[in-house]
C-alpha cells in the first residue's frame, strides 16, 4: 500500500519494472491511478517549435511572434504535459505553498522523456534568490537533480519576481534577469539543454537562452519543459 502524494489517499501500486532496476528509488508510483489520469500528455499534434498541443502541426502564434522578434533565431522546446488544471494545481502547491515532496511527482512525470535527452550540458533555469530563501529550495533544480547531471550556469537577479505571479502582458515585457553564474569558471561548447518546469509565454526560456548565447556564442541551446 502506498500513499498518493497528490491526493493523500492510500492505493495499491503496480510494481514498475523500470523502477525496480533503479537502486535506492521508490519501487512504486507516487501517484494513484486516478490522479495519474488527470495529467494529460501532449500529442499527437503539437507546435514543432515550442511543443504546445494543438490541432495541427503548424507553428503556433506565440512562436511566430518569437520568430519575428528574434529574426528566425528561435528556441526549440520539447514539452511533455499539457498545462491543465491538474498540472496547475500541482505547481501551485509545489511553488506557492512550498509542498516540497511534490518534486517527486514532477520527477515521475518527466523521467521517461528526460532519459531520452541528449546534450553536453543540462542547465536548470534558476529561481530568484529571495524565492529560494523563502521556500528553502530551488524548484527546478530539485526536480531535475536526481535525473540528470546539472550545470548551474545561470543565476537570477534579486528582486526580479516570479513569472508565475504576473499576467501575460507583464510576463512578455519582463526584462532580462539572468546572468552567468559568477561561480562558474571555464568555457562551454557543444549542445546545452535548458530545463524548466513550465513553458508559458517562452519569455523566461528565451531570456535564459540569450544569457548563455551572449557568454558562449558557439553553443547550441535548446530547452525542455515538463509542461506547455
Ligand atoms: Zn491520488
Ligand atoms: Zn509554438
Amino acid at each position: 500500500m502506498s500513499l498518493c502524494l497528490f491526493c493523500d489517499q492510500p492505493f495499491t501500486g503496480d510494481l514498475d519494472m523500470r523502477r525496480l532496476l533503479l537502486p535506492g528509488k521508490s519501487k512504486t508510483s507516487c501517484l494513484c491511478p486516478s490522479c495519474r489520469q488527470q495529467f494529460a500528455q501532449i500529442g499527437p499534434a503539437f507546435c514543432p517549435q515550442c511543443g504546445r498541443q494543438q490541432d495541427s502541426g503548424e507553428i503556433c502564434q506565440d512562436c511566430q511572434k518569437w520568430r519575428r522578434i528574434y529574426q528566425g533565431n528561435f528556441l526549440h522546446n520539447q514539452a511533455v504535459y499539457c498545462y491543465n488544471q491538474a498540472f496547475h494545481d500541482l505547481m501551485v502547491r509545489y511553488k506557492r505553498y512550498g509542498d516540497y515532496l511534490l518534486c517527486q511527482v514532477l520527477q515521475e512525470l518527466a523521467a521517461p522523456a528526460v532519459q531520452k535527452l541528449a546534450a553536453d550540458y543540462y542547465v536548470p533555469v534558476p529561481t530568484s534568490p529571495e524565492h529560494r530563501k523563502k521556500r528553502g529550495y530551488d524548484t527546478v533544480w530539485e526536480i531535475f537533480t536526481p535525473l540528470l547531471p546539472l550545470t548551474p550556469l545561470l543565476a537570477k537577479k534579486a528582486g526580479a519576481g516570479a513569472q508565475g505571479e504576473k499576467g501575460k502582458k507583464a510576463r512578455m515585457q519582463a526584462k532580462q534577469n539572468f546572468f552567468l553564474n559568477p561561480e562558474f569558471r571555464g568555457t562551454i561548447t557543444g549542445k546545452i539543454i535548458l530545463l524548466d518546469d513550465i513553458y508559458t509565454t517562452g519569455r523566461t526560456l528565451y531570456h535564459a537562452r540569450d544569457a548563455i548565447e551572449t557568454a558562449f556564442p558557439k553553443c547550441q541551446v535548446e530547452s525542455f519543459s515538463i509542461s506547455r
